[in-house]
């Protein structure tokens, strides 16, 4: 007998979804965290990150209201205000997600987990350590900041450190050209801050669609941002309270902070996997079967930890999917076809299916791209100079939809509706035949020739 049946590793996305089901499905659960339940989302990502863009994002509205006839006030921003804010959503939602797992006879250890062997783990917390048992475990422990190896890194610090400071710096430069780069230059702009944005190769946001991408660059440097491609950061030095950064093109810039966003790597050094045989990719990462089974039958891993799209929504549903296999006889994993994702930059990106580059390899010539980029309504009066961009991408000889991408205002909004569309094979056809919202952006949609 074991002391639990299932035991939880990691108190994120992943591992609260699993537990919760688990115990929903009648199993003893436990769960060890050795920071806040909650997870990077919570405590530390997408919940805190989209508070802040609400908050950056006033200077440009109390702009725009000029053209509305609002007379512009005297505006401040007060950054002790809006952390102390945020600290306080934080503590509520965490405190909502401790009593949703008790309420499930969850129990969540405030500990750290280390695997002994593949039933046996160590928890370990300030007073001390001891042991429990289970029969089967997940492994849900995320990914934390990677940086490159470079002379001076350790002055640099992640997204992480964002919501934690004390005062906001006069300027910044963001390293990366991912989500997490991209959101962040976006909220110290608009808070004021004097920003750069520093990418090594042709184009931020490698994987998406290229228009979209050069699209977003462009609206960043119109917005104040300094974003420089083929660039890198070869050493940083610090000089007072500031840091000297030599660039790769040979050129020198100063500044007050470092902020790098270079991917993430996953959480699966020193809690003992590779000596009880869990295998794990090069990068870390570990290996799992399509039901989220690891090399050691009774350990499981899901969420960011596996790799794949580190994002929430995936977590959550291999979670769920994990435990509807393990504990409800219904073999269950996710069909990562068609995932939307949105990228909270300003203006925002929303993007479901291929990007026209993928869809040109795999659909050649068939692959029929309908684009319409326009100036959003309220940017008419506001004078406002920021246009949109919506595609759509058709396989000419099925007509399904296969791509569709969108920057502007209300992308995540838009996007979610859209990807239910793709997810249900919808036609370049029925989209022309369904009636459009109007005036909205989202018409766009089904408006396009
Ligand atoms: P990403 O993988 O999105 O981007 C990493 C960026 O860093 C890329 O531009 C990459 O360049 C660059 N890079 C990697 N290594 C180096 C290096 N040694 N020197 C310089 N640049 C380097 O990672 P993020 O950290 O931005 O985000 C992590 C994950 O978190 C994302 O993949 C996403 O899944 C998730 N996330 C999701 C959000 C959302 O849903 N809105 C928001 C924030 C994060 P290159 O392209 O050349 O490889």
């Amino acid at each position: 007998m074991y002391d639990y049946d299932f035991f939880v590793i990691g108190a994120g996305s992943g591992g609260v979804r699993a537990s919760r089901m688990a115990a929903t499905y009648g199993a003893k659960v436990g769960l060890a965290e050795d920071y806040r339940v909650g997870g990077t989302c919570v405590i530390r990502g997408c919940v805190p990150k989209k508070l802040f863009v609400y908050a950056s994002e006033y200077a440009a509205h109390f702009k725009d209201s000029a053209g509305f006839g609002w007379s512009e006030a005297e505006h401040s921003f007060d950054w002790k205000i809006l952390k102390a804010n945020k600290d306080t959503e934080i503590d509520r939602l965490e405190g909502l997600y401790g009593k949703n797992l008790d309420n499930h006879n969850v129990e969540v250890i405030k500990a750290r987990g280390k695997m002994l062997d593949k039933h046996t783990i160590e928890l370990t917390d300030a007073s001390g350590s001891r042991t429990i048992t289970a029969d089967k475990i997940l492994i849900a422990t995320g990914a934390w900041p990677s940086f490159p190896d470079i002379p001076g890194i350790e002055h640099a610090i992640s997204s992480n450190e964002v919501f934690e400071f004390e005062q906001l710096p006069k300027k910044i430069t963001v390293v990366g050209g991912g989500y997490i780069a991209v959101e962040m230059a976006g909220i110290f702009n608009g808070l004021g801050v004097e920003t750069s944005l520093l990418y090594r190769g042709e184009e931020i946001l490698r994987g998406f669609d290229l228009e979209i991408r050069a699209k977003l660059r462009e609206e960043m440097i119109k917005k104040g941002i300094d974003v420089r491609i083929h660039t890198n950061v070869d050493e940083i030095i610090p000089s007072g309270d500031e840091y000297l950064l030599k660039l790769s093109d040979g050129n020198e810039t100063v500044t007050d902070c470092v902020m790098y966003a270079t991917g993430r790597q996953a959480n699966t050094s020193g809690i003992g996997l590779e000596e009880i045989g869990v295998e794990l990719k090069d990068n870390g990462e570990i290996i799992v079967d399509k039901y989220y089974k690891s090399s050691v039958d009774n350990i499981f891993a899901v969420g960011d930890v596996i790799g794949g799209m580190q994002l929430t929504p995936i977590a959550i549903k291999e979670g769920a999917a994990l435990t509807a296999t393990q504990f409800n006889d219904t073999p269950t994993f996710v069909n990562y076809d068609h995932i939307p994702t949105a990228i909270f930059s300003q203006p925002p990106i929303g993007t479901v299916g291929l990007s026209e580059e993928d869809a040109r390899e795999k659909y050649g010539d068939d692959l029929q791209v309908f684009r319409s980029e326009y100036k959003s309504m309220k940017f008419t009066l506001a004078g406002r100079d920021e246009r949109s961009l919506i595609k759509l991408l058709v396989d000419g000889k099925t007509d399904k939809v296969i791509g569709a991408h969108m920057i502007g205002p209300d992308s995540a909004e838009i996007i979610q509706g859209i990807a239910i569309a793709l997810k249900v094979g919808a036609t370049k056809a029925q989209f022309d035949d369904t009636v459009a919202v109007h005036p909205s952006s989202a018409e766009e949609f089904v408006l396009m020739k």
